[in-house]
């Protein structure tokens, strides 16, 4: 194994080095040996690698009293192994350190940059779908707002039937180097936009953007079973790539609005079903609402509330077997609030045959008893 240099020397800083000093030091080394302005340089990016390693350790009070004591032996006695991820893990790691610089974005590198081909954006849409058309499948017109070429100008961007002359910003190299207190950033040329060159002037319809925004129809299938927040993918119909390069995707996302009745759960449709209490008692045929119509069921006597009823395959289409689940419903016993006398006169004969004492002010009455067999006093 060969030696590894200290982590000081390798920043270049002194070994009392406050914070500060080492983000500085360390932003200066990660620029200089920056794989993006190194291509194909292995050893750029050993350089690169290496300060990663030392400012993740020096950054950190504990790594570093313990790599001040013992060396790298005491980080590897502590269970640090050291930076071992690639670039992309140091960016997802400091990536906030260069967002400034650079224009990342959390942990990525820059893309489409420059002069060659580049993938268009994924767009995103959010769609509203009824209940029963997540459940069986439908197909919705969609208006989707994207950028696409400049059909007046062909997307050059210039004045049709006039030609580009080279950038004189840039001279022509479609990038600039920018001068940060002793750092050198180099971006895509502003002028022309990194083309490298521009027209003298530009086409009217798209003021030299190359694009202009566009209104599509599309007609997007949704599958029978789909559920609240799936993605479709609806692949090339992002917006369309530049200098050549592919187009991006479309995501539609679902929003499934609620049913009147039924809730949804996995492929099962949950609903309430109100019983009398004689129909709980004693049982009944009865139709109720189902996804495809009225439905005839029988309620078992003896029915209490919480009770699940379950209809076999009156449920939604699994998205992928297309299997369809069930139809359950929960009993609610509905407790009759305003009686006739005669309804009174056969709930007391009722009672009485039941065995049951029920006194007049009935319910509060049958409370005290509940509560008194309860505490042991009958
Ligand atoms: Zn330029
Ligand atoms: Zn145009």
């Amino acid at each position: 194994m060969s030696a590894k240099r200290d982590y000081y020397e390798v920043l270049g800083v002194a070994r009392d080095a406050q914070a500060k000093e080492l983000k500085k030091a360390y932003r200066q080394l990660a620029l200089k040996n920056h794989p993006d302005r190194n291509p194909g340089d292995k050893q750029a990016e050993a350089r690169f690698k290496e300060a990663a390693e030392a400012y993740e350790v020096l950054s950190n009070d504990d790594k570093r009293s313990m790599y001040d004591r013992f060396g790298h032996d005491g980080l590897r006695g502590a269970g640090y192994q050291g930076f071992s991820g690639g670039v992309d893990d140091i960016f997802s790691a400091f990536g906030d350190m260069f967002s400034d610089l650079f224009g990342f974005s959390g942990g990525g590198r820059r893309r489409g940059g420059g002069n060659g081909p580049a993938r268009g954006s994924d767009l995103r849409y959010d769609l509203v779908v009824d209940f029963e058309a997540a459940a069986f499948g439908s197909t919705e017109e969609v208006t989707i707002h994207r950028d696409e070429d400049c059909a007046t100008c062909s997307g050059t961007g210039g004045k049709p039937g006039s030609q580009p002359e080279q950038c004189t910003t840039c001279g022509g190299r479609g990038e600039v180097i920018q001068q940060q207190s002793f750092l050198q950033i180099r971006t895509a040329c502003p002028s022309c936009r990194g083309a490298g060159q521009r027209y003298a002037e530009t086409c009217q319809d798209c003021h030299g953007r190359k694009r202009v925004q566009k209104a599509r129809e599309l007609s997007v299938t949704v599958p029978p079973g789909v559920d609240d927040s799936m993605q479709l993918r609806l692949t090339g119909e992002g917006e369309p790539g530049a200098r050549g390069g592919p187009p991006g995707d479309l995501y539609v996302v679902l929003r499934v609005q609620p049913h009147e009745i039924f809730e949804r759960h996995d492929d099962d449709v949950i609903c309430q079903l109100d019983l009398s209490v004689a129909q709980a008692a004693l049982g009944d045929e009865m139709t109720v609402p189902t996804l495809d119509g009225e439905k005839s069921v029988t309620i078992p006597a003896g029915t209490r509330t919480g009770n699940l009823l379950r209809i076999k395959g009156q449920g939604i289409p699994n998205v992928r077997s297309g299997e369809r689940g069930d139809q359950v419903m929960q009993a609610f016993v509905d407790t009759p609030r305003s009686l006739t006398d005669r309804q009174k006169e056969l709930l007391r004969e009722f009672a009485e045959i039941d065995g049951a004492k029920v006194k007049e002010q009935a319910g509060l009455g049958s409370l005290r008893r509940f509560l008194s067999r309860l505490a042991g006093n009958e």
